[in-house]
């Protein structure tokens, strides 16, 4: 029996042309980045009958299914990226949360007078673990590279040591 196929390839084929698994250039991550159309908002879009999708959203569905009424986030901070290993699910609330320390809507956490954000500290550790060097870290978060070892040692920043979110 031939297996039907869509004109172009099967979704799944058409899906992955627009990725690039080699990594994330400027981040130093080892992120799969969604090349072309890009939404308004800087993330990858993918056209599923018509309408236009989220790509990373659309690829944790394919590795872990269907995300319901949450949100698909991203540890890395890299919002082209659709690694499945770098999304993560959470709540309205969790999305807002993650916008707002992540420096994307007017507000900031500056009365904490923390010189990061919970949600920069969580992505620095991240992108440490998926192998971002301390160097490329100092540049993309504005802080020294000592600053950057100590976050990632956890000798700053104590109070957030896991990826739950959870605020001491
Ligand atoms: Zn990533």
């Amino acid at each position: 029996m031939e297996h039907k196929r869509i004109r172009g390839g099967t979704f799944e084929e058409k899906f992955w042309k627009h990725v690039n698994k080699s990594g994330s250039k400027i981040l130093d991550t080892p992120c799969w980045e969604w090349s072309q159309p890009r939404s308004f908002g800087g993330y990858g879009i993918f056209s599923v009958n018509g309408k236009a999708k989220s790509a990373h959203r659309i690829s944790w569905r394919m590795a872990n299914g269907d995300p319901g009424k949450f949100h698909v986030l991203h540890k890395c901070d890299n919002k082209i990226c659709i690694r499945p290993e770098h999304l993560f699910l959470g709540t309205d609330w969790d999305n807002v949360r993650d916008r707002v320390a992540k420096g994307r809507t007017a507000q900031g956490e500056t009365h904490y007078r923390a010189k990061l954000t919970n949600a920069q500290i969580m992505s620095m550790r991240a992108m440490a673990k998926g192998g971002a060097t301390q160097r490329k870290l100092a540049a993309k978060f504005d802080v020294t590279q000592s600053y950057v070892s100590r976050v990632i040692r956890g000798v700053r920043r104590k109070d957030i040591l896991n990826q739950s979110g959870e605020e001491s």
